[in-house]
This record gives structure tokens, sequence and C-alpha cells, in this order.
């Protein structure tokens, strides 16, 4: 970590460069936005322990300071309250763009700020890398595909997305971020990378964001039923989050734009989780059925044959590994929420 160093210049980015000394890689400047959040908190432990510049850009809408608290005497690391809807001047490098609430929940309770930080966060972010010649990664989605008409989804599918429904607002978001993206990078020559995220799990979710994985765990922890939507037999593919924390940082090293699958093939029904679930943490664990929410995609799973070729990138941590490293932070902090009630 000693062995690099740079020289502080006026300007960053590719275009200019930031002059490197000594040995090994140049130390980089790299933003994180929403990196106060689940993913995002994750990607920032990666680049801060290979020895980078990180600056968090966060709103805290979903994301929390606990998640980064750990950083916050590092001098390399940097937290600003900033919406991204609003312009920022910043000196770059490297632009992760991963501010936008990602629960159902979070992105339903306001769907006009969701398509706000989708389009004018995206275009802000763009604008910046353009300007100091930063590269660009967007954090998409599987929403893409929305209720998709091919199984597995390749990235060649244009997807079957309803443009006036409630999820819209992300789905349609995250397109129109996508579509910007290529538009920077085709008019203005910016270096950009699309990832397309299927469902993703680990330590530091919300609590009570709604998602499926975190609801199942927390309710298992608390004794309370997993409440199943619909009948259960939609099915998801969950990737553990350090997973795909590598694939972001292989995708942004290497040299194809994308998009790219960011997935675990693995493929459950909501049932089968459930069951993992109750196997995990306890046996006497039992299940509710609650009515569906609408326009709820019916399968999902990626063919990631795409990166597995382009960026030498595939999930490691299989869902009955992944859950149990899950498990321990939630009963963490699920204890320290009762104490804090007195209970
Ligand atoms: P998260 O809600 O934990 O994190 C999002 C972060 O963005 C939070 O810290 C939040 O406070 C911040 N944020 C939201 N709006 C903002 C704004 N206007 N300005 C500044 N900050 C803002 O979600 P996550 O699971 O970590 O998701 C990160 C990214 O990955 C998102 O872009 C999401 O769409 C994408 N993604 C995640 C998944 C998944 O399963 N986790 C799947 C597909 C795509
Ligand atoms: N922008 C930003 N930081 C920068 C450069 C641009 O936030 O360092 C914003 C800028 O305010 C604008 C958006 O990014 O809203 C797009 O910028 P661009 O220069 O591409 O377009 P223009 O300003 O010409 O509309
Ligand atoms: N789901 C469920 N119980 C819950 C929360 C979600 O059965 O408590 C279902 C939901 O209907 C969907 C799937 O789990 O079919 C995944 O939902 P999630 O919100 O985690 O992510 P999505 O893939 O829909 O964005």
């Amino acid at each position: 970590r000693q062995s690099f160093q740079f020289h502080r210049t006026s300007s960053f980015g590719a275009k200019t460069g930031r002059v490197p000394v000594g040995i090994g890689r140049r130390r980089l400047r790299i933003v994180v936005t929403g990196g106060a959040g689940f993913v995002g908190s994750h990607l920032v432990d990666k680049l801060i322990d290979r020895g980078d510049e990180v600056i968090v850009i966060d709103n805290f809408f979903t994301g929390r300071k606990d998640n980064l608290v750990h950083h916050f005497r590092n001098p390399r690391f940097e937290l600003i309250r900033h919406d991204v809807v609003e312009p920022i001047l910043l000196e770059v490098d490297q632009i992760y763009h991963l501010a936008c609430p990602a629960s159902p929940v979070h992105y339903k309770y306001n769907p006009v700020k969701t398509i706000k930080t989708n389009v004018m966060g995206t275009l802000n972010m763009l604008g910046l890398a353009k300007r100091v010649g930063a590269k660009f990664l967007l954090t998409s989605t599987s929403e893409v595909y929305g209720d998709p008409l091919e199984h597995p989804q390749k990235e060649t599918y244009w997807g079957n997305v309803n443009p006036i429904g409630e999820r819209s607002c992300y789905d349609e978001g995250k397109r129109t971020a996508e579509t910007l993206t290529m538009d920077y990078h085709r008019g203005a020559g910016v270096e950009v990378r699309i990832a397309r995220i299927f469902n993703t799990y680990g330590p530091r979710m919300c609590l009570d964001d709604g998602r499926v994985v975190s609801n199942f765990v927390a309710q298992a922890i608390r004794r309370q039923p997993m409440t199943v939507y619909g009948d259960g037999k939609q099915t998801r593919s969950f990737q553990y989050v350090s997973d795909l924390v590598d694939g972001l940082v292989a995708l942004m090293e290497g040299e194809h734009v994308g998009p790219f699958n960011l997935g675990n093939p693995g493929e459950f029904t909501m049932l089968e989780l459930a069951e993992i679930v109750k196997e995990t943490i306890d046996s006497s664990a039992t299940i509710e059925f609650r009515p569906n929410t609408a326009d709820d995609p019916h399968m999902r799973k990626p063919d990631i044959t795409k990166a597995k070729e382009l960026l030498n990138w595939e999930p490691k941590v299989p869902l009955r590994e992944g859950l149990p490293r899950m498990v321990s932070d939630f009963r963490n902090r699920i204890l320290n929420e009762d104490e804090g009630k007195g209970n």
C-alpha cells in the first residue's frame, strides 16, 4: 500500500491523468454515490482496502452512517451529504453511481423522487464524468427486463416493462439511466460501464426494507411468520453481496462497456427460499400468505455467459453459504433494536 502515491495535479481523470509516483498502481480518487447504502458500503470497503481514496455522496434516504463509521478516521475517506439530483463539482478518476433506492417499498414511497434520482441524478454524474474525464459505472438492474418473456435473461433481451405501473419509476427510470449512459458514451466519449444487477442480499441490508430475503430473515429471527406474497411460486436468483462487489470492480477495471448481468444463476421460488431460511434460522418458523404486489415479475434468472467470458467473473457464494453470514449481522442489529426499546 505504501508503494504508490500520486502528485496532486490540478486536473484528474482519464483525459488528463494523475501522475503516478513510485512502483505499482497509482492511487485513484473514486466517488461512490449511494455509498452509505447496502451495496455501496461493501464496495467502499473494498476500494479503501486496496488503497484508493473514496468520496461517498449520499442523501441518507435509505443509507446509514453506521455502514461507514469504520472509515471515519481514515484520511482516504470522505462522506458528503448530498442529493445527486443537484449538481456537484468534484475532481475524480472514477464514479460508481449507485444512488437510488433499490427496494420496492422505498422506491414506491416517492415515485417522482425515484425518477428524478434516476434521470437527473444520473445526468449530473455523467456531466461530472464528462467534465473531468472520469470513468463512469451505472448500477442498473434486472428490472429493466420487467416481467421477462425470455428465461433466463440475456443482455440482448429488450424486456417486457409496464411504462405506467407502480414499479415504472424504478424500472423505466433505470432504463432511461442506461440510455443517458450510452448517449454520453457515444456523444461525448465518456468511458462508461453498465451493470444489470440481480437480487442481492447480505449484511447491512435495511432490516425492514421489504425485500424478500431481509423480510424472511428478520421475521424468522423475531419469531414472526414469514410473509409469502401470492402463491410463492414466483422465482428469483439471489446473489451474495461480495460476489456483486467483485463483479462491479471487474467491470469498472475491464475493457467492456456492457451491459453485463451480475447475478447468481441459482434460481429459487419464494417457498423454497422460505424453507432455506427456516433450515438456517429456526426449524419451527412458519409462513403466512399475503396478496402479491402489482406487476410482480413471475421469474428471474440471469444468463451470465457474457460476464464469465469478458470479465472472467462468476459468483462464488451459494445461497446456503451466504445466508448464515447475513443472519449473524441481522441477529446483532435486531438485538440492539430490542435493547434500545428496553425489551
Ligand atoms: P440501498 O437503498 O441500500 O442504497 C442506495 C443508497 O443510495 C442509499 O444509501 C441511499 O441513501 C442513497 N440515495 C438514494 N437516493 C439518493 C439521492 N437522490 N442522492 C444521494 N443518495 C441517494 O440499495 P442497494 O441495494 O445498496 O442498491 C444500490 C444500487 O444497486 C441501486 O442503484 C440499485 O438500484 C442497484 N441494484 C440493487 C439490487 C439489489 O438487489 N440490492 C438489485 C438491482 C440493482
Ligand atoms: N454537472 C455536475 N458536475 C459537473 C459537471 C456537470 O453536476 O462537474 C451537471 C450539470 O449541472 C448538468 C449535468 O451535469 O446538469 C449535465 O452536464 P453537461 O455538461 O453534460 O450538460 P449541460 O450542462 O450542458 O446541460
Ligand atoms: N416477496 C415475498 N415476501 C416478502 C417480500 C417479497 O414473497 O415479504 C416476494 C415478492 O412478491 C417478489 C419476490 O419476493 O416476488 C422478490 O421481491 P423483492 O422485493 O425482494 O425484490 P424484487 O425482485 O421484486 O425487486
